[in-house]
Formats: C-alpha cells, structure tokens, sequence
C-alpha cells in the first residue's frame, strides 16, 4: 500500500509523557495539518517541540488523543512503519561504513540521476564528484557539521513520502546553511506535508502556519507574519 497517501496529519486531544508514571509534557494537542502543508513549531527552550516530534514517531506515551495520519491511527501500526514511512532527518547525522551510495540509502530505488539531482539540490554533488563520485567512500569524517546535515536531508529527499517531520532544522548550523536547508525544504518537499521545529522566528515566513508551544501546549497558532 502507498500510506501516507495524501499527508493528512491530525493530532486530537493528544496528551503524552515520557514515562507512563511522569507527567504530561504534551497536554491536549489539537492540530489538523492538510496535505501539503507547512507548519513550522516554533517556541521557547523546553517548551514541548522535540516532544511533539518524539511522540509523531511513537518514542512518546500516549496518556489521551490520538495521532492519525491520512485515516490511519498510527498507535495501530508499529514503530517500524512510522519510521518507514515518514520522513524524519536525524537532529545528530550518522552515516553508514561504506560508498556515498550506500549511505544514501539501502533500498536503491533511485536511479543515479535522482541521486545526483538530490546531492546538486543541498549543493554537495561538487564536492562528492570531485572525490570520486558516488562509489567513493562516504568518508564523512571529511564533512562540515553542515555539511553532514544536509548529507541526511539528501535521505529525505530521495525518499518518497508525503509527510517529513523534522527537529531543529538548522539547529546548530551557520546562516548559509540554515538557509540552504529552508530552501530545500520548499522546493523539495512543495506536495510533502513538512513539520518542522525551527528556532528562528524569521525562518516560519517560508512555512503555511506557525505553532507556538508553552509547557506542552498550544498557545499560539496562525499564518505566518513578521515578527
Ligand atoms: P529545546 O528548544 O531546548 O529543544 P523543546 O521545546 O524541544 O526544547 P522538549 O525537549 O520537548 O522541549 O522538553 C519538554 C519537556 O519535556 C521539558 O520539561 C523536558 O524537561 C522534558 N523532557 C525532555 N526530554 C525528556 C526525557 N527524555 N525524559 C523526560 N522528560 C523529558
Ligand atoms: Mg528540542
């Protein structure tokens, strides 16, 4: 089957913890994303946003609510199928021992050409060609911290799924970067629904709606606007 589908994502009355006997640290979340969309999660430290991706890939208890995506509650499917499915870029980039290949990805379902596209996308095709290509080693000891995040963003965009959910984009990155990525996520990811967790105000002008969290819930939710 081709869920998701479409990219809906409903979050309904979701309150969760990271232990069953701690307290909440998502209470009563209520969003309805639409395919598609772009919403960027945008608050203060501590405020709820890396819990609100955790609990979308099922690292979270659910005390209450549900998380459905298109007509499928995700508490019925398994981890694994979360992970499968959706697009979630790492916050901290791993590679694989082996060739730039490889660590693009095991399934090979792209062909050399996609490959390319999606390296010429983040702007590394340059810097992997001229080392050799795609069957030189990863040798990603060779990479800027950036660099590396936009290796795994490479992932995503050669994945087809239409929902990608992301933790501090740009978290640690340079200006550039962090620009680079929101672009990629633009073009990119046009049809995905995105969600993304970004820590600068400025950077939700690129998103469809904001999200402002505090102590796990919404407190602020809209259009986008200058700040
Ligand atoms: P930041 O901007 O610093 O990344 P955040 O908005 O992502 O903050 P969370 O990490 O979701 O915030 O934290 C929300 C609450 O959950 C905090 O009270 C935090 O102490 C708690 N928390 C975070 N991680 C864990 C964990 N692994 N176990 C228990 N509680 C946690
Ligand atoms: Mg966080």
């Amino acid at each position: 089957d081709k869920w998701p589908a479409k990219g809906a994502v409903v979050f309904n009355g979701v309150t969760a913890s990271y232990d069953a006997s701690t307290d909440p640290v998502l209470k009563d979340i209520n969003l309805s994303i639409t395919p598609g969309e772009k919403v960027a999660i945008c608050s203060r430290t501590g405020s709820g946003k890396s819990s609100l991706v955790s609990t979308f890939l099922r690292m979270l208890e659910l005390q209450s609510g549900s998380i459905y995506v298109d007509d499928i509650d995700i508490s019925t499917t398994t981890r694994q199928a979360v992970r499968a499915r959706f697009n979630s870029p790492p916050q901290d980039p791993f590679f694989l021992q082996g060739t730039v290949r490889e660590n693009l990805g095991p399934l090979r379902v792209a062909t050399d050409e996609r490959l390319i596209q999606a390296l010429q996308s983040v702007r590394l095709w340059d810097f992997c060609e001229s080392r050799g290509g795609l069957d030189e080693d990863m040798n990603e000891g060779t990479l800027s911290h950036g660099q590396r995040q936009l290796f795994c963003l490479v992932r995503a965009v050669i994945n087809p799924s239409n929902v990608l959910i992301m933790d501090e984009v740009g978290g640690s990155v340079d200006a550039d970067t962090d620009a680079l990525i929101h672009e990629v996520l633009q073009k990119e990811f046009e049809a995905c629904t995105v969600i993304a967790v970004v820590h600068k105000l400025h950077t939700t002008l690129d998103f469809d709606r904001f999200v402002v969290l505090d102590k796990g819930r919404i407190v602020e939710e809209g259009p986008p606007r200058e700040l």
